[in-house]
């Protein structure tokens, strides 16, 4: 997408939006500069023998704030990188980690990189050799600064992170804690994979148990049958819109790919497109769908609900005017710039913004740090307990009754839960409760007119309420 001369970056563009939200709470000056002001910001460059010859690498990791522990956020792996956006993504964790409770500050690292063009060996050496950077520089540890995946890296990366650290800290009873996304079986927490993709369905699933804010958006009724489009079928874009269509009846019309989009009226099958990208590397050639070159101009498709899932800064100054979505539920990082936003707000379209939309992953991953802290896997003492307290009672109907409990029902009370039920239902509370909390606000407070200024308010009260708790030191 080709920038405009007038329109802010992205990092502008984030900074823009709080200082909305601040004025609108009349945040007092010196709070709101300790609230926005990025706490430290370590670049790295090192060298690497690959392939016979030395090549150097940058990378950062930004940490936004402290004010709980450990700073929080992924790393990427990404060709364009730059300290401004690891910043810009710094911050927005830390709003991120206050509108769902989860008790972190913000952070994030990045790397300049484009993995495409390195294979396994070569991704773990380089992989290594920046945690040792990290780790030696004070960045990474399981109580101060904890990475996790983002665009470019996933559970693989994570191993590594988290074998560097042992090495380096094998005194450390906590080692495994030092970052999240791990496989399952290195200390990695069942359902982190899907975690944002369906933290994005639970936020829609909420929204849309609020007839009044269905029909702000120009929609009514449940979400079955409703249309979709997702640009991005990345691990958000794909678990987003694989949910959505699987569980809720939604019809995906469109998905945005690098190389073009597919369109098709009846909807999309994501699971088979999933399966058709892993087999030929693109969506070119998808049976049942029509395909067009021309990506971005999709997004302008008339539909229900649209998820950017890839980027940041895809809906702009250009396009924003011809956006024809009634709900755009951000599930990438920044996709809206700051003029985008005030254009669509005007027109009507209701977005449920990044901060809050796209924070189950953050929310797993605390998860999956209280599991590895804790040294034991949730579900683990009460499972069979459940179990049997459930037949009991179904023991006890059928004494009382002098009936039969059906094999059905029988089976659904005595079933304890799994990891991944007790996941599930910690993800869905956090985003129900987080969804009403931002409504709350929206509905009270006079000075907020949209959901992201409502999402950066409550945020921003909490972690305001905790530099005025305690003071700043
Ligand atoms: N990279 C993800 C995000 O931007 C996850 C962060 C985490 O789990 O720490 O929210």
């Amino acid at each position: 997408m080709t920038q405009i001369s007038n329109e802010p970056s992205f990092r502008e563009s984030v900074e823009l939006m709080v200082d909305k939200a601040m004025t609108a709470m009349n945040l007092d000056a010196g709070t709101a500069q300790a609230i926005k002001s990025c706490n430290a910001v370590l670049q790295v460059q090192f060298p690497v023998k690959i392939r016979g010859k030395i090549e150097i690498f940058t990378g950062w990791r930004a940490t936004h704030s402290t004010h709980r522990l450990p700073s929080k956020g992924g790393i990427r792996y990404a060709p364009y990188a730059n300290q401004n956006e690891v910043e810009a993504l710094a911050a927005l964790m830390t709003y991120k980690c206050a509108i769902v409770d989860v008790p972190f500050g913000g952070s994030k690292g990045a790397l300049v990189i484009d993995p495409n063009l390195y294979d396994r060996d070569e991704l773990e050496l380089i992989t290594r050799r920046f945690t040792l950077e990290l780790v030696r520089k004070g960045f990474l540890s399981p109580s101060t600064n904890v990475p996790a995946p983002d665009v470019g890296t996933g559970q693989r990366e994570m191993a590594w992170i988290a074998d560097t650290y042992k090495h380096l800290h094998p005194e450390d009873i906590n080692y495994v804690a030092c970052v999240t996304g791990k496989p399952v079986h290195h200390g990695g927490i069942q359902g982190r994979i899907e975690a944002t993709g369906r933290g994005v369905q639970y936020a829609i699933r909420e929204f849309f148990r609020h007839s009044e804010d269905v029909k702000k958006a120009r929609m009514s009724g449940s979400l079955d049958g409703k249309t979709c489009i997702i640009q991005g079928l990345g691990n958000v874009g794909y678990h987003a819109a694989k949910f959505l269509s699987e569980e809720d009846g939604v019809k995906i019309t469109a998905v945005i790919e690098r190389d073009g989009v597919l369109i098709s009226d009846d909807g999309i099958h994501i699971e088979d497109l999933f399966q058709h990208i892993l087999e030929h590397g693109s969506i070119k050639n998808f049976p049942s769908a029509r395909f067009d070159e021309n990506g971005i101009a999709a997004l302008e498709k008339e539909c229900d609900i649209l998820i950017p899932a890839a980027l940041e800064s895809q809906i702009t100054l250009e396009n924003a005017a011809r956006i024809n979505a009634k709900l755009i539920v951000e599930a990438a990082n920044g996709p809206v710039t700051y003029g985008a936003d005030e254009i669509l707000n005007k027109k009507g379209t209701i977005i449920i913004p990044d901060a809050y939309a796209n924070a189950g992953g953050v929310t797993v991953s605390y998860f999956e740090w209280i599991r590895n802290i804790s040294h034991i896997r949730f579900g683990r003492m009460q499972k069979r307990h459940d179990e049997l307290r459930g037949h009991n009672i179904a023991s006890m109907v059928e004494e009382i009754t002098g009936k039969t409990v059906s094999e059905t029902l029988r089976n659904s009370i005595t079933q304890g839960a799994e990891e991944l039920d007790l996941v599930r239902s910690g993800l869905d509370d956090t985003m129900r409760l987080s969804y009403q909390q931002i409504r709350n606000t929206l509905e009270n407070d006079e000075n907020v007119h949209d959901l992201r200024t409502a999402c950066y308010v409550t945020s921003i009260s909490k972690i305001a309420r905790s530099y005025l708790d305690i003071g700043v030191f």
